[in-house]
């Protein structure tokens, strides 16, 4: 507990902002034979009541990961090494405080400290998830309706007991439909989980949902598919919703609709979001504010005009840069030379990941990873605190200095000066220090 009673992370006290999930120095790991890649490194992010809070990134920045380490869900061999997953619930905090008090601060509980039936539970009923291709996380020898019903069945359970491991994970499989079909009475899913998932339906725009709850996947379009997806995913009524990458697959304006959707949705329900998506478009069309991710870590983040208007870091200024603009169309885009590390353990060096992509390189950008600072100047604004304007990059802190940059062909592999190049700036930057 901070000293003034408010919980470890929190925000300062003058902000009324209320957090819903903060996550802490969240590192995940994969341990491969070819060795140790680090997918996601120290992430912190808040996300507030109601709002969408949006991941954006490359392919293979560890926005996904991410998402997953959030939920528990990273699968072998991925490993959270480290972190805490702070999760406001009143209810939960005060029915596990005597029991596990290292893992309640607060109304908050940090979900990686709670025991496994608890954190499972959480699963379904407090986050929830959507993904790229609902296809293939529907059974295709299932109606919509059953597969819908049986998640709001699974939460019904759950929350009429809510400490049975058993009732919160146990699933459909082929016994129940032989014994659904055999012996009515004998269901798995209630009526009452049926009718529930025909509402759903209906919520999420399905047309005549009681018909559509009888159809199997295959007869589903790519959208409507989504949509029961999303469904499912409110089966029980979560507090978070994560959408990763949820209108990739999707055509254009099948996309505009399904945004639309988890925005009235969110109207609706009062539903906190966190979008992982590598569409700029998305993002401001659907966030409140955003983290902009590179190699395993959150380089910039803030409000959604912090980051589009007054952006720090180079790599968010070159993936702006990197779109077209309708009302000042360049000749040519801008793209960003080069592609995202390896992640591997063994190759990631002691100095800003970005540094062999920017074109602000500078010696100081290699003495070590920098810090995360705020882009504020302001001195009462807190570096530690995921609501301000900051980057993880040197000129958050302040300019540019050309006499200061690196020789333009410094990274490049082969180039004759390299030894020279990288000599001179370990001298110059151990001079400094
Ligand atoms: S720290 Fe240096 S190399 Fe890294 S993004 Fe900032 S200016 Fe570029």
């Amino acid at each position: 507990m901070a000293e003034d009673g408010a919980p470890a992370g929190s925000r300062d006290e003058h902000s009324d902002a209320r957090d819903l999930l903060r996550v802490r120095d969240l590192s995940t790991r994969f341990f491969t034979e070819e060795g140790q890649v680090n997918a996601v490194e120290s992430v912190d992010f808040d996300v507030r009541d109601g709002e969408v809070f949006g991941i954006v990134g490359e392919s293979g920045s560890g926005k996904s990961v991410t998402a997953l380490s959030v939920i528990d869900l990273v699968d072998s061999p991925g490993r959270i090494t480290s972190g805490e997953v702070w999760y406001r619930n009143a209810d939960l905090a005060e029915e596990i405080r005597d029991e596990n008090p290292e893992a309640v601060d607060g109304d908050f509980v940090d979900v990686r400290r709670v025991p496994d039936d608890v954190r499972r539970a959480l699963r379904g009923s407090s986050f929830s998830t959507i993904f790229q291709d609902p296809m293939s996380s529907f059974n295709p020898s299932l109606t919509v309706g059953e597969q819908i019903a049986e998640a709001v069945e699974v939460q019904r359970r759950a929350r009429a007991n809510p400490r049975s491991t058993r009732s919160r994970t146990q699933g459909f499989g082929l016994t129940d439909v032989l014994t659904s079909t055999l012996v009515p009475s004998k269901r798995y899913v209630s009526e009452e989980s049926r009718a529930r998932a025909i509402e759903l339906l209906e919520q999420v725009g399905i047309p005549d949902p009681a018909d559509r709850a009888e159809e199997y996947p295959h007869q589903f379009s790519g959208g409507m598919l989504q949509r029961a997806m999303i469904a499912q995913a409110l089966a029980g009524e979560p507090d978070l919703l994560i959408a990763d990458e949820p209108t990739t697959a999707l055509d254009v304006t099948i996309q505009a609709q399904i945004l639309d959707l988890l925005r009235d949705l969110q109207d609706e329900t009062g539903l906190s979001i966190v979008m992982i998506t590598h569409n700029l478009g998305v993002i401001a069309r659907m966030c409140d504010r955003v983290g902009v991710m590179y190699a395993g870590e959150i380089v910039e983040r803030g409000t959604l005009s912090d980051v589009f208007d007054d952006p720090v870091h180079p790599y968010t200024q070159g993936l702006l840069g990197s779109i077209p603009d309708l009302d000042d169309p360049a000749p040519r885009l801008q793209p960003i030379e080069g592609n995202v590390p390896d992640l591997y353990d063994s190759e990631m060096e002691d100095r800003c990941y970005f540094a062999d992509r920017c074109p602000y390189a500078m010696e100081e950008c290699l003495n070590h990873p920098p810090e995360f600072d705020v882009a504020t100047g302001e001195p009462q604004a807190s570096k530690t605190d995921p609501g301000e304007h900051g980057a993880r990059c040197v000129l958050a802190d302040h300019e540019y200095d050309p006499s200061r940059a690196l020789p333009d062909d410094y990274f490049e592999v082969g180039s004759e000066d390299e030894p020279e190049n990288a000599e001179a700036a370990e001298t110059e930057v151990s001079t400094d220090d």
